[in-house]
């Protein structure tokens, strides 16, 4: 395990060996906190898109513009791995650490797939220097919040024999700090870094979450870096420029469970008020239909149906029936002012 806590930076995919090099030596160069554990070099290689009209990454070819970062920084390289093809050629090339990307990883006969032909390749003798293998192979969360998933893939990764890192990169710009912490409850001798690009998509929010990542006592960030973001060929939007990184790092803390306990319950709490403005919205396509209908606003028959299947839902789940019908009776409330 390389000294904590561990920086990956870089873009989120290669484009040309001058925009690599540029932002490698633009990180190498970057004052570092007499604190700070090991810097990684990361760029996407092969780009696992949505739209196949995007750009899918360079390939192979990049792999050379990787290994020039090696020699001319000193820097460790990753790459993201999605088949046993591109683990091949990646360890082949020298390449420091493979990550997992987060669709890949919604997938455990993948992670499987890729685990093995790890283990194959460490065993056989491809890797440079006759058979260094790689440092570590990180891995995000799934996609979607799923904890036993992300567990799982990162319990067939650890039977290749090499260190592994979580990366948690949220879903769909959701942070799920949840799934962070029961992951590291279960396991905590897993090195746990933030990607706070993919969660946020937003340039704005990366220094903020890399902020929280400190105080949450994560071991490290991975982040994306270009030296021109907003004419990035990828993720533009969330990639931040070589002299904002050292805003982004602040020593890790010792955190303690309370501060994850309240860090998930602001986001359920975020989660409700959507919810809620959402059912507004509702409310007032419902009152524009009975408007249109000449119907009456209140309906008591069906408010009194829905309020009694909450409460014998309530009473299974075991919430006192007299908070659950002033919750309901005030969402009641307010939906009838928003269809008048
Ligand atoms: C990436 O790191 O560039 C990437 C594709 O991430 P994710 O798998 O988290 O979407
Ligand atoms: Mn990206």
């Amino acid at each position: 395990m390389p000294p904590s806590p561990i920086l990956i930076a870089g873009p989120c995919a290669a484009e040309s060996r001058e925009q690599v090099l540029q932002t490698a030596r633009a990180i190498a160069a970057m004052p570092r906190p007499a604190w700070l554990g090991q810097v990684i070099f990361r760029a996407g290689v092969w780009k696992p898109r949505t739209s196949p009209d995007t750009f899918q990454g360079i390939g192979e070819e990049a792999l050379l513009w990787l290994q020039q970062v090696q020699q001319q920084t000193g820097m460790p390289v990753a790459v993201e791995v999605a088949t046993s093809e591109q683990v091949q050629k990646a360890i082949t090339a020298g390449i420091d650490v493979l990550w997992i990307g987060a669709r890949t990883s919604a997938n455990p006969i993948q992670v499987q797939v890729i685990a093995d032909s790890i283990t194959k390749a460490i065993a056989s003798h491809h890797t440079k220097n006759e058979n260094t293998p790689p440092l570590a192979i990180a891995i995000k969360n799934p996609m979607h919040d799923d904890t036993d998933l992300w567990q799982g893939n990162i319990e067939r990764l650890l039977r290749t024999g090499l260190p592994v890192w979580a990366v948690h990169r949220g879903c769909n710009h959701r942070s799920c700090w949840g799934m962070a912490f029961t992951l590291r409850q279960r396991m905590p001798s897993v090195p746990l870094l933030l990607d706070p690009s993919h969660m946020s998509g937003d340039r704005k929010q990366v220094p903020s979450l890399c902020h929280t990542a400190a105080t949450l006592g994560y071991d490290g960030w991975m982040i994306e870096v270009h030296p021109t973001p907003e004419q990035a060929w990828s993720d533009a939007r969330q990639q931040i420029s070589p002299s904002s990184l050292a805003n982004c790092l602040c020593q890790p803390q010792t955190a303690d469970d309370l501060i994850w306990l309240r860090y998930q319950m602001d986001e359920i709490d975020d989660d409700l008020w959507q919810t809620i403005a959402h059912r507004m919205q509702i409310s007032r396509q419902i009152g524009q239909y009975k408007q249109q209908r000449g119907m009456e606003v209140v309906q008591p028959a069906r408010f009194q149906h829905i309020l009694q299947r909450r409460l014998v839902w309530a009473k299974q789940q075991g919430l006192p029936a007299d908070t659950v019908r002033q919750i309901m009776t005030a969402l009641h409330e307010e939906s009838i002012r928003q269809q008048q």
